[in-house]
């Protein structure tokens, strides 16, 4: 393997990608053992109901805490972990955890409290990935599916194969929640909105960062909670950084908030701690 490499480092440019297709591959393998090596964590974020300032919901993130490479972000992972395939077994645990923290969490915060986890893709067209396991395991647990919201993106939707639209439709029939993470940066057509019966819509963080200068971003955003509402949609905008942006969305209507102005991501044990945020 080390002549292969060798040799085609004399070659017409090969040798500037074979280190980043190395790396790629390294991280590939490293990562079916980081589930097992107890390496993964998860780290939650507060959304807040805008109305009332509490806490109903968290969202699940993703986080690899590399032996050697310090703590890894999902854009410095999720992609070697989707093209492995390791994203399925991640993705189960994930789904594990959520289930497991909402019951905890239910107790504190009350029933209609969730727990909201991120899919992609890839993961949901695997035939490995088993949607009747995750409604097993809630069953197994005595933990309503309500309890959970599932989020995916709009190039999800709209790449939907049978399959996927086949898995979603089960969760959706169970009682999960579907939320539509990202919106506004893809092609995602009002029908789409409809069709999958999407419970949420997430305004995503650049439409966020142009509420404060000038009144174009704020009537965009004003425009995308009316229409979500009018589909019978709640919202929830991504990515607060400012009391000003705090305050338009809430004026504008806004079901929920989240982001680093109102609470981080935070590891599990803190997020008993809160519950009145703004
Ligand atoms: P996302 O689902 O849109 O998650 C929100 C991202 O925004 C998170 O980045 C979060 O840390 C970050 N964020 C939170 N507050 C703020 C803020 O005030 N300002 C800004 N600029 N950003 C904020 P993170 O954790 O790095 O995750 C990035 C993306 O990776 C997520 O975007 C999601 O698409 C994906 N991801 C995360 N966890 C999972 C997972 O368990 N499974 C899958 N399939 N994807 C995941
Ligand atoms: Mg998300
Ligand atoms: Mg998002
Ligand atoms: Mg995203």
């Amino acid at each position: 393997q080390a002549m292969y490499a060798a040799k085609q480092q004399g070659r017409n440019g090969y040798h500037y990608f074979a280190p980043a297709m190395q790396e790629g591959a390294t991280l590939k393998h490293e990562l079916r053992q980081a589930l097992e090596n107890n390496e993964l964590r998860l780290v939650y974020q507060p959304v807040i109901a805008l109305a009332s300032g509490r806490m109903q919901k968290v969202e699940a993130l993703l986080r690899w805490q590399h032996p050697s490479r310090g703590l890894l972000t999902p854009a410095e992972f999720l992609a070697a972990a989707e093209h492995s395939g390791a994203i399925v077994g991640i993705g189960d645990w994930i789904f594990r955890q959520a289930v497991l923290l909402a019951q905890r969490l239910q107790a504190e915060y009350g029933p209609n409290f969730q727990v909201c986890v991120n899919k992609s893709a890839l993961q949901f067209r695997s035939e490995d990935c088993n949607v009747e396991s995750w409604l097993a395991f809630l069953r197994q647990r005595q933990v309503d599916a309500r309890s959970i919201v599932i989020e995916v993106t709009e190039k999800l939707l709209m790449d939907a194969n049978s399959q996927t639209t086949g898995k979603l439709k089960r969760l959706q029939e169970a009682g999960m929640q579907l939320a539509l993470d990202d919106f506004g940066t893809g092609y995602c057509s009002v029908s789409f909105l409809r069709r999958f019966q999407i419970d949420y819509l997430k305004i995503d963080p650049a439409f966020i960062a142009n509420l404060d200068d000038g009144i174009h971003g704020q009537e965009l955003c004003r425009a995308i909670i009316a229409m979500a509402h009018t589909l019978g949609i709640q919202v929830i905008a991504e990515g607060i950084e400012h009391p000003g942006q705090l305050a338009i969305l809430k004026a504008a209507g806004s079901d929920f908030g989240q982001g680093n102005l109102l609470s981080e991501p935070v590891s599990e044990d803190k997020l008993e701690k809160i519950s009145l945020v703004c």
